[in-house]
């Protein structure tokens, strides 16, 4: 287990899955019956952009640097106000930049309400202690330190019977994707009308497409992929260094019984992120490039 987060806090990828992440979290707050999250790979929470780690990569500058630059406006800026008011309530260091960037366990602490729970597995045993130092002790969240795999096998489905698993793995060791795969099939059975949210990275198009087909062989209905590329000019120079990682050609969230509502905010939400995301390079603009299709329909 080499995979720290907090080379990567707050990169492209990150704001990506936590806009989606913090919609998904308000449309279960639109009725008042309890809901559970369980975020199966929590990481620890609150992520130091001042660290020597995160200083070493510096990718949250072409992140939620860009988007701090450019925030939304009108519709939109109340569409992503959730996400803009956990970031916002992070720390601010010196010449009032961001000194701190949410990771989901924080998001969804933020955005959940007294009746609703959080479920957090992180099995790396120091970043577990430091996701203990930042949520023991809070009634809302359960902290296990735990293979998230195995604990969404043991704890689906929840006892609220509302809710949404966030699946986001470090795909260090190549059998991410067979994990996830095996792990929607079983909580399917289990939980039918379960949300599951699984962040991806797209290294390779052609095992992007595979990993595309072994998800609608499972013939579960209402899946819906969004992604986000960045064109070569906005690749970080350290991506794929520091953790002996390929580069990351981009990422996607699947989203697995998405509210139907999500897919119309996707169009609006992504074209902003396409143009805050953009890169400046010799005078030319390079935009991020997203795409948004149902893989299987309801
Ligand atoms: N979800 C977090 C966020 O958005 O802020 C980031 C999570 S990071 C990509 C992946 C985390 O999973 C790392 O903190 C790593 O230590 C942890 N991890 C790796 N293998 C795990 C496993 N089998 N079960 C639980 N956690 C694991």
């Amino acid at each position: 287990m080499n995979y720290r987060h907090i080379y990567h806090a707050g990169n492209f990828a990150d704001v990506f899955k936590h806009i989606i992440f913090a919609r998904l979290i308000e449309y279960f707050k639109r009725k008042d019956k309890a809901f559970r999250i369980l975020d199966s790979h929590a990481g620890i929470g609150d992520y130091d952009l001042t660290s020597i780690e995160a200083k070493k990569t510096l990718e949250w500058q072409n992140g939620i640097g860009k988007l701090l630059k450019n925030p939304p406006q009108g519709e939109l800026a109340e569409l992503l106000a959730s996400y803009f008011d956990v970031v916002e309530a992070q720390s601010n260091g010196e010449n009032n930049i961001k000194q701190s960037y949410p990771g989901s366990p924080r998001i969804a602490r933020h955005l959940i309400r007294n009746q609703d729970r959080l479920s957090l597995y992180e099995l790396h045993k120091d970043d577990f202690e430091t996701l203990k130092q930042n949520f023991g002790g809070d009634y809302q969240v359960k902290l296990f330190h735990l293979n998230g795999w195995q604990g969404l096998n043991a704890h689906i489905p929840p006892k609220e019977g509302r809710g949404m698993v966030l699946i986001d793995p470090p795909f260090e060791d190549g059998k991410d994707l067979d994990q996830i795969i095996e792990s929607v099939a079983k909580m399917h059975k289990h939980w039918r009308g379960g949300t599951i949210a699984i962040w991806y990275p797209i290294k390779d198009n052609n095992q992007n497409a595979q990993f595309h087909v072994a998800l609608k062989d499972l013939e579960i209905p209402n899946i819906l992929a969004s992604e986000i590329y960045l064109p070569d000019a906005a690749k970080p120079k350290a991506e794929g260094r520091m953790n002996r990682r390929p580069a990351m050609l981009g990422c996607g969230m699947i989203m697995i019984n998405p509210p139907y509502v999500l897919h119309g905010e996707l169009r609006k939400i992504l074209p902003y992120l396409q143009n805050a995301l953009a890169v400046e390079k010799l005078g030319k603009r390079y935009p991020a490039k997203t795409n948004l299709k149902w893989l299987v329909e309801e």
